[in-house]
């Protein structure tokens, strides 16, 4: 049976605090299962524990074997060997996507899981031809983790051990505008970019890929870096997950910055030097709480074995923004180690929300 066979005393430190406080969900629930295979979990218990396909599991496996990367600093190298896409028709996903019901004419974020899409050109030309054919202005977030570093001091409450930093500034990479967005942003931005009219906007970490959106990613601004999802909610915009569940929904990050929720400082490094990132998000683990309470708006689809969701802007942010006003600790995560949520707990009890 595949399985992590061994870790040192410092991977495994390395793991627990990627696990607790990495910015992306998917390197958290990536680090978690690498820590449960160690444990002697089967793969396709893991696999069940955080809904993915049993092979994506054993591609994280074989990764770390073979270099200990967590997949931050690129794509899966080991191709899934049935991705779920390419079990599918062109004709089944245009439908699939029209039976949600987006108007045309509105603008839509989509968050396609890493596991969706395998290597192959055709599969890509496939999913982007269905997406194009049904949708016209289209967003993904093309985030690039791979260039955060850490300083030697900064603000209090900041979720960050200034001491101990989790990652090395030394592996940091420069942003550049053709840097590969981070593993868990799968393979649509790189999609996304590679056509004709495809944008970036250029923000070192939290950067977004578009096509027909160029107003959009022109909004953003290193103290605003969730300003393009405002742009597309004034204009109707929707959510589209494909694959993925609100753990991966940027969106709902904007609507707790609209009420009020306390952000943190981040830094990147560029070729202009290392940035500070204001306004910068925090944790997302606990955003599956929000399935819920916004059941009623969102609309479903299943494509085979996977999951579409979509919802429009409006009754998403509306029902988040309300949540946070009846309890301003509401949508934390409950792992009591996580650094972010904690300190967003702190802020409130200091000043209330
Ligand atoms: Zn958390």
């Amino acid at each position: 049976m595949k399985r992590v066979s061994s870790l040192s005393d410092s991977q495994e430190v390395k793991l627990r605090a990627f696990y607790d406080n990495h910015e992306a969900p998917q390197v958290r629930k990536r680090a978690h299962s690498l820590l449960l295979s160690h444990q002697g979990y089967p793969i396709k218990e893991i696999a069940d524990i955080y809904d993915v396909h049993p092979d994506l599991v054993a591609c994280w496996i074989d990764e770390w074997e073979k270099d200990n990367s967590l997949g931050l600093y690129g794509m899966a190298r080991s191709p899934i060997q049935r991705s779920l896409i390419s079990k599918m028709t062109y004709r089944e996903l245009v439908n699939a996507f029209r039976t949600l019901e987006i108007p045309a004419d509105k603008p839509v974020i989509v968050h396609a899981s890493p596991g969706i899409l395998g290597n192959t050109q055709g599969e890509k030309n496939k999913f982007w031809g269905a997406l194009d054919a049904v949708y016209g202005p289209i967003m993904a977030p093309a985030f690039t983790y791979q260039t955060m570093t850490v300083p030697g001091e900064g603000p209090e409450n900041n979720a960050v051990d200034y001491d101990n930093p989790p990652i090395d500034n030394g592996d940091a990479l420069f942003f550049t505008p053709d840097l590969q967005p981070s593993f868990p942003m799968g393979k649509l931005p790189e999609i996304i970019l590679d056509q004709p009219y495809g944008k970036r906007s250029r923000h070192p970490i939290l950067s977004f890929a578009g096509v027909r959106v160029e107003d959009a990613l022109e909004a953003q601004k290193l103290s605003d870096p969730l300003a393009p999802i405002e742009v597309l909610a004034d204009k109707g915009g929707w959510v589209l997950l494909v694959g993925i569940d609100q753990t991966a929904n940027t969106s709902i990050h904007h609507a707790e910055q609209l009420a009020g929720r306390k952000q943190f400082m981040r830094w990147a490094l560029t070729p202009a030097g290392s940035l500070e990132c204001p306004n910068f998000p925090g944790c997302a683990q606990g955003f599956s709480a929000l399935s819920q309470p916004i059941q009623y708006y969102v609309k479903k689809e299943k494509l085979r074995s996977t999951m579409l969701a979509a919802i429009s802007l409006e009754n998403l942010i509306r029902v988040t923004r309300e949540l946070i006003r009846k309890d301003p600790t509401a949508l934390l995560c409950e792992n009591g180690r996580c650094a972010r949520c904690e300190a967003v707990r702190r802020e409130v009890r200091r000043r209330g929300i």
